[in-house]
């Protein structure tokens, strides 16, 4: 089992590097007890970045995927360097910043996309996906071209006037009574979820969520809007980063 250490608290996304211990070591992975690097989920690929043992030898993480209740972390190093890899092991874990960064703030900018399309809309998002420098959102329906150019406003409007991003945990049967983030009805939360991790994007935005957010709007930074293309079940819409690296400011 690996405690997921990066959903812990808002605070947890920004952490960059962290100490484990090896519990296992399926073929070409290590499990740690505890994990800040992302797994593959809900449409935000995993983290990438490197494990150091004693401060001296690296392996790089090239994938991390969930399995049951522990996380695999994929490995690429020498022989030698995997050979120190052994239950019981202490480990350094340092991310890719650069591309954690980027998909912490294209999933935020998801967050808001959708919940704009749903005010300006009704329609609400099927699927999310982020990969690069750019998010895509699956809508129920299709979108209505003249409201693209004040979805853009919208989103340069967060930028320049930030709102705090939130998380709160809210008890399951709570949630069930009164689930209050109504953009995102379409897909049911698994049976198991209890507390409901919720995200809050104020006065814009509250969504049910595992993933990693930033904990401002004015993070996000400009984005440039696409027009919309259909697919099954609704049309497709785009954005992407306009300035795919930009430094994390001080907290
Ligand atoms: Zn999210």
């Amino acid at each position: 089992m690996t405690e997921l250490a990066y959903l812990s608290e808002p605070e947890a996304a920004y952490v960059r590097s962290f100490r484990a211990r090896v519990t296992a070591l399926p073929p070409g992975a290590v499990v740690l007890d505890r994990t800040y690097f992302y797994p593959t989920g809900g449409g935000q690929p995993s983290d990438r970045g490197t494990l150091s043992i004693s401060g001296r030898t690296t392996v790089e993480v090239i994938d991390v995927t969930k399995s049951g209740l522990s996380v695999l972390h994929r490995v690429r190093g020498s022989p030698a360097a995997l050979r120190e890899l052994a239950a019981g092991t202490e480990v350094e874990g340092v991310l890719d910043w650069d591309r954690r960064y980027r998909h912490m703030r294209l999933h935020t900018g998801q967050h808001l996309l959708s919940a704009r399309i749903f005010a300006r809309t009704r329609l609400r998002t099927r699927r999310a996906q982020l990969m690069g420098s750019g998010a895509t959102l699956d809508l129920e329906g299709a979108l209505p071209p003249e409201v693209i150019p004040l979805l853009q406003d919208d989103l340069a409007e967060a930028v320049l006037h930030p709102r705090p991003v939130t998380l709160r945990h809210v008890p399951r049967a709570e949630w069930d009574r009164n689930p209050f983030a109504e953009r995102s009805g379409l897909v049911p939360l698994p049976a198991q979820v209890d507390p409901v991790r919720v995200v809050e994007i104020e006065a814009a935005d509250v969504c049910p969520c595992g993933g990693t957010h930033l904990r401002s709007t004015r993070e996000i930074g400009r984005v440039a809007l696409h027009p919309p293309v259909p697919v099954p079940g609704g049309d497709r819409v785009g954005f992407t980063l306009e300035e795919p690296s930009l430094p994390t400011p001080p907290g």
